[in-house]
């Protein structure tokens, strides 16, 4: 069986469509399969489209959220409640192309475990979004060799990928680099990133910049070791001034006025608050994973057998 995780986020003018375009093409396969909407605690109707769906249909089932969790924890919703032997992830606003679906699972059944859809185009992204997206994608590949530049949420999982990606213990997930991290045998296909049919992105800027910044902590030290290279870069530069200092001491000459000392003083304080930053970022992760608490809250299941929830 294929279990196809829809995670769904105010979504209601799709969450039809989806289901139906989901629904012909996987039939159309004579494919075994159960579509999982999770919905992300959205505030209109999606919830009870979702429901109304999973009555009129077995193979549509649907997981509610207490609140708005994210993508990643829906995501992760799904493959835990998925019944599978492979799972595809996908948007729900038909922004990834479901037409792909038969050709990844021809994939897997010739035995790659990933089947990853990459982004042939980026489609529509202002310049801002588009040098904010690059930047962040070159400071991942740099310092963790996870390259994320083409990458999407849009995969199929192998049952084992699905298995390992459930073990790991973290809950400040990146689904997508998670999914690269684990290794395993994988291949890509290239996909043209549709237009939104209906509604508009979920994703602010202040979302966005939150939400990589906390993807590079989390699979990189790269701050860190910046910070060490200024440090570096400081010592050397101290050294000189330093013996310099010294120098013109015994030779009688005290080194001039307040300014070099007010400069210096600047430097140096604003440079250990900046590290200081920078461990205590790191420090507020680690405290954000010992807390333990739950990657999300499930109110609502609807289409799992009884003993499953
Ligand atoms: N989504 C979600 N929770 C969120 C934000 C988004 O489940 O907090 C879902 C959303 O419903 C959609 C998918 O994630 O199915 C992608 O979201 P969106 O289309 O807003 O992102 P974009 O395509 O702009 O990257
Ligand atoms: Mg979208």
């Amino acid at each position: 069986m294929l279990s196809v995780i829809i995670p769904a986020y105010n979504e209601e003018e799709n969450i039809r469509k989806a289901a139906g375009v989901l629904s012909s093409i996987l039939t159309a396969e004579k494919l075994d399969y159960e579509l999982i909407f999770v919905d992300d605690g959205s505030t209109d109707a999606t919830w009870r489209e979702i429901s109304v769906l999973s009555t009129e249909e077995d193979c549509i089932k649907g997981v509610r959220f207490s609140r708005n969790f994210g993508k990643e924890g829906a995501i992760f919703a799904g493959l835990k409640r998925a019944k599978g032997e492979a799972a595809v992830i996908i948007d729900c606003d038909l922004q990834h192309p479901p037409a792909l679906i038969p050709e990844m699972c021809k994939l897997w059944k010739q035995g790659f475990e990933v089947v990853e859809a990459v982004k042939r185009t980026r489609g529509n992204e202002n310049l801002f979004y588009k040098l904010f997206a690059k930047m962040f994608y070159s400071a991942m590949k740099a310092n963790s060799d996870i390259d994320l530049a083409r990458a999407s949420d849009f995969k199929l999982l192998d049952r084992k990928v699905i298995n390992a990606l459930l073990e790991m213990p973290e809950r400040l997930t990146f689904f997508r680099a998670l999914s690269s991290w684990v290794g395993f045998n994988r291949t890509a296909i290239e996909f043209d990133v549709q237009k939104r049919e209906n509604g508009k992105s979920k994703w602010g800027f202040r979302k966005l910049v939150k939400f990589a910044l906390s993807n590079l902590t989390s699979f990189t030290y790269f701050p860190m070791q910046l910070m060490t290279v200024l440090g570096l870069i400081f010592f050397v530069f101290a050294l000189g001034l330093g013996v310099n200092t010294i120098v013109q001491y015994l030779n009688g000459v005290s080194a001039e006025g307040f300014t070099t000392v007010i400069i210096l003083v600047l430097i140096t304080g604003s440079v250990i608050m900046l590290g200081l930053g920078i461990i205590g970022y790191y420090i507020s992760k680690i405290y954000e994973e010992i807390k333990f608490r739950p990657r999300f809250i499930v109110t609502q299941e609807l289409g799992f057998e009884k003993h499953e929830q």
